[in-house]
């Protein structure tokens, strides 16, 4: 019986692994064979930096001698070639994804996973308190016994398929082709990625080294007019005609190969089960337009390693970590998808083709588990009350009307309930606001302070913060009656 069995050893299930047996557990990592023949040209934005570091992968990523990423080069429309490097000379990496994986496997062997490659996951059967996987290798039939699985399958959902739920606005096929070119393509700078929006698709292109490049066309089967082929060569070339700068790529390039992949946006109905959780894109995947797949991949394996760590530590924080794990993926999938719409509506202001027009108009829940922080910030009473507490003299804050609630939060590899507060107008319970912690804000202010003098005392006694952060934590408190600001007296004239 191990402790955690993963299916699949992409980003998700190899990060997932390396942090549980890190932390103590018998994993077993149950993987098919790579086709490096399908292997993608992947772009990892810098900010995927902090969670390989909160795997442990970040200083093997680095020393692997991957492209670097510095920013994206876009068309977006008939715009003018937009370049967007990353701020601050933040560095992405630019990667060939076999070989990324390889190395977050052998990160999760080094961690003590047992990663048994070429084997198959047909079924997985909950039984009592665990779960039956059924695999196949090249020597035969296996089966094992976990405690907990984590279906980190990707796109094929051994677990999860069940319970997908696709966007129909966003069907999307890629069609591949890795081109070589001898010398390299001479572009101002190679590492840039190329991202290009075609009437009825988009485009884009990564360097996997000097002189090898996949240039990918994205279209949907049912509005894009791309002709077939006979061959796929013929389909992908037809397709690529219409983009115009990876087109103009292909000067002096030969095609070595194409092939041609599901690339559509689903999200699950439900992301755990009693002894399973869906994890990365298991449970649900994001327009590849954003470049943040393995990121979020990433994002969920970290979760899902801590929601199971607890869970197997103490039962009563069982349900509420996985309801955890499983609300944070929910919100994931909804910040994603308003921003590829988000997109979209600016694509189909200068392309009026369906393919842009349907997904402008996806209409997106609102995220019920966690607040939404923009929405508040812009909120009228907490403008007002932002605009009071930055003019010429705001009086002394005091606590008004506080009321107290909990709710789950990460805390080192443990997901744990503490206190929060109720705020009017918001569903769920809250801690934090723009990294700002509003319950300690709340007791600090007991003490009687002016706004500086609160600023000071919460910089001391909890953690330094921006002040705009800090002021807009505040605003939120005064808007909702959580503190209340004094008139400042009057000073008296002599
Ligand atoms: C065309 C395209 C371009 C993309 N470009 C980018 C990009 O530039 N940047 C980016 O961050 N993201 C990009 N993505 C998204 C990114 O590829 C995914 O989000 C990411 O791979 C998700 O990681 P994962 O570990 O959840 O799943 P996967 O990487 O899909 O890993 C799943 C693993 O499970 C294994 N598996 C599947 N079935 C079984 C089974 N039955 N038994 C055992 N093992 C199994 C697979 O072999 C694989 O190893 C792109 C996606 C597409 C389609």
């Amino acid at each position: 019986m191990w402790d955690v069995a993963v299916v699949g050893g992409g980003p998700a299930g190899a990060a997932a692994a390396r942090l549980l047996a890190s932390w103590g557990h018998s994993v077993l990592v149950l993987t098919r064979e790579v086709d490096r023949r399908r292997g993608l040209a992947e772009s990892l934005p810098p900010s995927s930096r902090k969670l390989l570091a909160a795997i442990g992968a970040l200083a093997a990523v680095e020393q692997a001698g991957f492209g670097r990423g510095i920013g994206n080069a876009v068309w977006w429309g008939d715009r003018e070639a937009q370049l967007e490097p990353y701020g601050g000379g933040a560095r992405g990496f630019q990667l060939f994804r076999p070989e990324l994986d390889a190395l977050l496997q052998q990160l999760a062997v080094d961690a003590g996973a047992t990663v048994v490659r070429g084997a198959t996951v047909t079924r997985v059967a909950p039984d009592g308190d665990g779960s039956h996987l059924h695999y196949g290798t090249a020597t035969g039939a296996r089966t094992a016994r976990a405690r907990f699985v984590l279906d980190a399958s990707g796109r094929a959902g051994v677990v999860g398929r069940p319970v997908r739920r696709y966007e129909s606005a966003f069907r999307m096929q890629a069609l591949i082709g890795v081109w070589q070119r001898p010398g390299g393509w001479r572009l101002p700078d190679e590492s840039y990625t190329i991202i290009e929006t075609c009437e009825d698709g988009w485009a884009w292109s990564i360097p996997v080294a000097a002189d090898i490049r996949h240039l990918v066309v994205m279209v949907d089967g049912t509005v894009s007019q791309v002709p077939r082929g006979r061959t796929l060569d013929a389909t992908y070339l037809t397709a690529l005609a219409r983009s115009r700068q990876l087109e103009g790529l292909r000067a002096g390039a030969t095609l070595l190969h194409t092939w041609a992949c599901d690339a559509s946006v689903y999200s699950s109905s439900a992301y755990a089960g009693p002894s399973h959780l869906l994890v990365g894109d298991a449970g649900a995947c994001i327009d590849p337009l954003s470049s943040f797949g393995v990121k979020k991949a990433l994002a969920s394996a970290w979760v899902a390693a801590i929601a199971v760590h607890t869970a197997m530590s103490d039962a009563a924080r069982r349900a509420a970590s996985l309801d955890f794990f499983a609300a944070r993926e929910r919100e994931m999938f909804l910040a994603h998808l308003r921003q590829s719409r988000d997109y979209a509506r600016e694509a189909f202001a200068r392309h009026a083709h369906p393919f842009w027009g349907q997904r402008a108009a996806v209409v997106v829940p609102d995220g019920h588990d966690t607040p939404d922080e923009a929405g508040l910030a812009r909120a009228a009473d907490v403008q007002q009350a932002f605009a009071r507490l930055r003019g010429a003299a705001p009086g002394p804050l005091s606590a008004g009307n506080l009321a107290y609630d909990t709710m789950p939060l990460i805390r080192g590899r443990e997901i744990v309930l503490e206190p929060a507060l109720r705020i009017p107008g918001v569903t769920s319970p809250m801690r934090y606001f723009a990294g700002v912690d509003l319950l300690r804000t709340a007791d600090i202010a007991r003490g009687g302070h002016d706004v500086p003098g609160l600023y000071e005392a919460y910089s001391h006694a909890v953690a330094p913060v921006p002040l705009p952060a800090f002021l807009h934590s505040v605003s939120l408190l005064v808007a909702r009656g959580l503190l209340t600001m004094q008139p400042r007296p009057a000073t008296p004239h002599v």
